[in-house]
Formats: structure tokens, sequence, C-alpha cells
């Protein structure tokens, strides 16, 4: 089986593809250069987009944490990206996992050597039978934010370790939950008695400030209303002992988002030494490490001659581009993260007439990106700014698409959802770290 070894004859995960080494870009050119080779061979499906995972990038994200949130043990959304070697990677660095289906549980736990109390089932409106598999399997910490849940999960887990999620503030963020989850804090003290009644051990507190967050100052807030529900507990007879600050973490201002947590963390839990503090991050793990190469399958623009552009162009608005863009990937596949996930996403060229060199100074003109299926719906990029020279064939490239894409990727219109090749960087020390905690997990006999 040639899936068995990667580059270095290196058995790593046998039942997953290949795992790499090098640059990102060394291998987006690997695989455009490999779809034109099947091209030329006249291979059905050969300029097929794929993705580039980069894992080094994870284990980068990972030592951030720890380096910023030293206290807070990462327990990875694993609806972002539940991709096998990011799980398994994370499982090797010791995070925990946020599972919101029975499904996802079983895929976690189906790779080995994570403990079910490193996972939290963090849904909190699940089927019956999701919580009594939950039991089945060990999975005993999960939340709840309504008397419902609580009477279900009294009937199917009695042994449960409940966590109370809290409403707070999510309007600072791109998917705000609020809506439709949280416990208004008004709330929390009939349901803490209702818990106490039922005989069920609630341990602590949650919440989701929205996914996306961009003013992490809202941290501060919520981690003041969990205090304030820690001494709810109190009064209701319980002495909680988790407090999980849930997701929300973007890249480039974690940074931010961890010193306020880190102060209010302090400000209104002086006294901690018998409290656990977990989060629930998912895309800052993964959305950086994944890029998406996409192939250029069609074109429309005004035909050369200056009559037929000059009456093509007056049919238009005016402010519309006039050179639309069809790419083998779309709202229905990979970028539903621009539906979704309200993401916005920018185009760059990979390879432009067969080359990879793409002069900066090449003339650029206003453009549409449309995705591949037959739906209006399917646009990528309204509007961008890119070379008139492209053509049919030529690759357009797309960074930060590693969350909250592949997971939720539709095969609408008989389109495959794209494949990911797997690199562990370029880097040295990164590469070579990654390369030892998958080994090491795969040596203690798990992941495969
Ligand atoms: N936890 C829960 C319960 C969620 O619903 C989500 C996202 O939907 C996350 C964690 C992950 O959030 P993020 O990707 O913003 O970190």
């Amino acid at each position: 089986n040639p899936d068995a070894h990667n580059d270095e004859g290196e058995v790593i995960f046998p039942s997953l593809p290949p795992l790499h080494t090098g640059h990102p870009e060394v291998h987006l050119r690997k695989g455009i250069m490999n779809a034109s080779r099947l091209a030329a061979a006249h291979e059905p499906d050969a300029e097929k987009a794929f993705f580039v995972a980069d894992l080094s990038q994870v284990y980068r994200q990972h030592m951030r944490w720890k380096a910023c949130l030293p206290e807070i043990q990462p327990f990875y959304a694993v609806k972002c990206n539940p991709d096998p070697y990011v799980i398994r990677l994370l499982a090797s660095l010791g995070t925990g996992f946020d599972c919101a289906s029975n499904n996802e549980i079983s895929n976690v736990l189906s790779i080995g050597g994570v403990d079910p109390s490193n996972i939290i089932f963090a849904n909190p409106c699940k089927a019956t039978s999701f919580v009594r598999n939950a039991a089945k399997m060990g999975v005993d910490m999960m939340t709840f934010d309504n008397a419902d849940e609580l009477y279900k999960i009294a009937r199917a887990h009695p042994r449960a370790k409940c966590v109370v999620r809290i409403l707070t503030d999510d309007s600072k963020s791109l998917c705000a939950f609020g809506i439709k989850f949280g416990a208004p804090l008004v709330t929390v003290p009939g349901l803490l008695a209702k818990a106490k009644e039922l005989n069920l051990d609630v341990i602590g507190v949650s919440f989701h400030v929205g996914s996306g967050c961009y003013d992490p100052s809202v941290y501060t807030d919520a981690i003041r209303r969990a205090r304030s529900v820690f001494d709810m507990g109190k009064e209701a007879g319980y002495t909680f002992k988790l407090l999980d600050v849930g997701g929300g973490f973007e890249d480039a201002l974690f940074e931010q988002a961890a010193n306020f947590l880190t102060k209010a963390i302090n400000e209104f839990f002086p006294e901690r030494s018998n409290l656990k503090i977990i989060a629930e991050p998912g895309r800052f793990y993964v959305s950086t490490a994944f890029r998406l190469a996409t192939n250029i399958i069609a074109r429309r623009a005004p035909l050369p001659s200056p009559s037929a552009a000059h009456k093509e162009a007056s049919e238009k608005d005016s402010d519309r581009p006039s050179v639309m863009y069809y790419i083998n990937d779309g709202v229905y596949g990979a970028f539903n993260c621009i539906l979704f996930d309200h993401q916005v996403v920018h185009p760059y060229v990979l390879s432009m007439n067969g080359s990879f060199h793409v002069p900066e100074d090449a003339p650029k003109e206003l453009s549409s990106v449309w995705g591949p299926t037959c739906d209006s719906i399917d646009c990528v990029s309204e509007k961008t700014m890119l070379p008139s020279a492209l053509r049919v064939g030529d690759w357009l490239g797309f960074d930060n698409m590693g969350a909250y894409t592949v997971c939720a990727a539709s095969q609408f219109n008989g389109f495959e959802v794209s494949k990911v090749i797997y690199t562990t960087g370029s880097d040295a020390s990164g590469a070579a770290d990654v390369r030892a905690a998958l080994m090491k997990f795969s040596e203690e006999g798990h992941g495969l």
C-alpha cells in the first residue's frame, strides 16, 4: 500500500493519506503540476481543487495557546474541522475534545489514546439516545441550559457531570449563539434547584461568547457572570470545580483575548486551587493551517472586438465586474464558510499561463469569482481585482480555509468535496515536533 509511507518512508497512520514534509507552497505547486500531468493524460477530473494542510501550523497554534493560557486546557471543538490528522495531532499533544454529537464522540474515541474524561459533550440540547450513548462510552461531562435537558440526563445518564451553559454577550461575534443556547442568569437558580431535586451532579459553568469574536473584551463580562453562577451554585448546595470559557478565539486577536481572560480570571477567581479551567477553541487551531487551490474551469469575459465588448458592457451595470471566473469549489463545497460562517475570502493567483511566477505589475481588472454549481447563489467573490491575463486552466489560491469549510461541504450537483494534501511543514523544528508527536502516538498503538 503506497499510502502507508510518507516521503521519508516512515509509517505514520497507514489508514490515512500520506504525510509529507516541506513548505505548503511546495505542495500547492506539486499538486498543480500533478493536475497538469493528469490533464495532459486526459484523466477525468484532472484539475480538481485541493487543500494543503500544514500540521506544523496547528502545532504552532498549540504552542501559542500554552504560552498565553497555560492554566486553561483546550478542548478542541471537533465540529470546526474533524480532520483525522488534526485530531490525532491534538490528541498526542494532550488536548481534550469538545464534541457535539454521537459521531464526533465515536470519531475521537476510535483513534484510541483519548480518555473519555477528556471529552465534553458541549451541546446543550441533545437527543436522548445520544445522552444514553455518551453514558455507554464513558463520556460524563455534558452541558445543559434548560430543565427538559435535566430530566433527560437524569433518565439517560444519571451519573453525568453536568455543566450549566449560561448566556453571555455575543453581540461582538461573527456567529452569535445566544438566540439558540445559554441560560439567562435569572433562570439559573431554578435550574440548579431542579438539578438537585433530580440528584444530578452539576460540576461547573460554561459559556460561549460567539464564534469569531472580534471584541475580546467581552470575556471579562462573561467571566464575571460565571463567577455569579458559581455563587448561585453554592446557594444550591453545589461546589463547582469546572469553568469552561468556550470558543470564539480569533487568530489575530488571540493574545488580546488571552489577556482579557487571564485578568478576569485573576479578578473573579483569585482562589482557584480546586478549579479546573477548560476552553473549546475551534477556528484558532485550524483556520490558518489550511489553504485551498482551485482551478479556473470557465471564464466569461467581453469578446475582444470593440463593438461586441461595448454592446455587452452596456447591457450590464457599469460597476459590475465584466470578467467572471468559474472555479471548481464553491459555496456548496469548501466555501460554505461564506454563507454559514460569514467569511469574506480573498483569491490570489497561484499559477497563470503555466507559470508560478505572477508579475506584481501585471495589469488587473475588476472580476468576480463563482463556484461550479448551477446555482447563482454560488458566488465566491463578488468583486475582486485579478490579472486580466488569467485564463481557463489557471489556478487561484485561498488562505485561512481550515475552519468551518470541509466539515460542512456538500456534494450538491455531484461535485466532490476537495481532498487534503498533508505536510508537517518546512520549519525544521516544528516539523520534527509534529512528526515526533504523531509517531509516539502511533507507536503507543493509537490512531490506526
Ligand atoms: N464550542 C461550542 C459549543 C460551539 O458551538 C463552537 C462553535 O460553533 C465552538 C466551541 C468553537 O468555536 P470557535 O471555532 O469560535 O472557537
